[in-house]
């Protein structure tokens, strides 16, 4: 078990489970709210996820583009510069242990043992994220806005 802030509690509660890309989504939505306060977009490449949280978060619009295994995000506001925020794969991939514990975990197979090792693995992995610094978390680029 992991203590974490009282808002990604309340969205884990929502969306059913504190996951690593939850835990991404809110760290993007944080990030959104610094940047674009509550006017802009957002266009997201992602997991579902990672979406319910940004959906949570803010008034944005949110238009998700197909999502090609990884986490690009847009951040448009209505005035300033078009913000482009990717996730590390070092961060976005869960890694060959947890990927084969789901697979045992969704087909029943999974030992209890096996059940507590897949969720230390969750929580390291949502640890990581939740301390990472912004400089760490995401590789940003600043773009012209398209829009003014
Ligand atoms: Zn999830």
């Amino acid at each position: 078990m992991i203590l974490v802030d009282l808002e990604l509690k309340m969205l884990a509660d929502q969306h059913g489970h504190l996951c690593p890309n939850l835990a991404i989504g809110w760290r993007v939505g944080l990030l959104a709210r610094q940047y674009m306060a509550n006017n802009g977009a957002i266009t997201a490449e992602c997991l579902s996820c990672a979406l319910d949280a940004l959906r949570a978060m803010g008034p944005w619009k949110i238009k998700v583009d197909p999502i090609k295994g990884r986490h690009l995000y847009r951040l448009l506001p209505d005035k300033g510069q078009l913000l482009v925020l990717e996730v590390p794969l070092d961060f976005a991939w869960p890694g060959e242990d947890l990927i084969n514990l789901e697979e045992r975990l969704s087909r029943c197979e999974a030992t209890p043992e096996e059940m507590a090792a897949y969720q230390v693995l969750i929580d390291k992995q949502v640890s990581r994220i939740l301390t990472a610094s912004d400089a760490d978390l995401f590789a940003c680029e600043k773009l012209n806005n398209p829009h003014l």
